[in-house]
């Protein structure tokens, strides 16, 4: 599925915008290393089905020149008819395709193994509070508010340490959540009350009184 908008024009393999001139990934190319990919994965796993794809341009402002009438493509005037067509075709669900189901769904990755995170370590991290716009730090207090002295943006002392706490919990998840811990991290002129109030509201405490965190 492809959601373009606007003008291109297709020159042998390259996907060109008319207006801009700039060139985008060909869906089409995507669209042949995919399939082979799924191809492959059915064959491991010795499941028989035909894979047939298709680009689809769903956006109703797209046009496409020169695109040739052999291209695996759906353009938006043939949306309709490609979804009506796939409707008529008699079908019916059998234990297989739950089981091809099934299979595709525990194979699904919802992180990706290429990303790498830069490794950090809670000491060096700035203390503070930031501006949610503008990430600066300096920000001052005024009427039950952090106001951004840079962009001039207003936020909730509730809802920024909120934020901060969720920060914390992101970065570091085997840190406790505690009153003091988010004191130490937020760095700022307030009352612990009003940090535990904050947590209290978002969060679920556990543990006895001297010794509360929050989840
Ligand atoms: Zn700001």
């Amino acid at each position: 599925m492809k959601n373009f908008q606007c003008d291109f024009h297709l020159e042998s393999d390259k996907l060109i915008s008319v207006k801009t001139d700039r060139e985008y990934k060909n869906p089409v190319v995507q669209l042949k290393r995919s399939s082979s990919l799924l191809r492959q994965l059915l064959q491991s796993l010795k499941l028989n089905y035909l894979v047939e794809a298709s680009v689809i341009f769903i956006n109703p402002e797209f046009t496409l020149y020169r695109a040739p009438m052999d291209l695996p493509i759906i353009l938006p005037t043939q949306v309709n008819r490609f979804f009506n067509d796939l409707n008529k075709t008699p079908s019916k669900l059998n234990d297989g395709h739950k089981k091809l189901a099934q299979k595709l769904i525990s194979l699904h990755q919802t992180k990706n193994p290429f990303t790498t995170l830069p490794k950090y370590f809670y000491e060096q991290q700035k203390k503070g509070v930031y501006c949610k716009i503008c990430m600066s730090f300096e920000v001052s207090i005024k009427n039950n508010e952090f106001v951004c002295e840079k962009c001039g943006c207003h936020e909730k002392i509730e809802e920024a340490i909120f934020r901060h706490t969720k920060e914390l919990m992101l970065l570091f998840p085997e840190r406790k959540i505690t009153t003091q811990s988010i004191y130490e991290w937020c760095n700022v002129d307030l009352n612990r009350r009003t940090f535990s109030r904050a947590l209290k509201k978002h969060f679920t405490a556990f543990g006895v009184t001297s010794d509360t965190y929050y989840k």
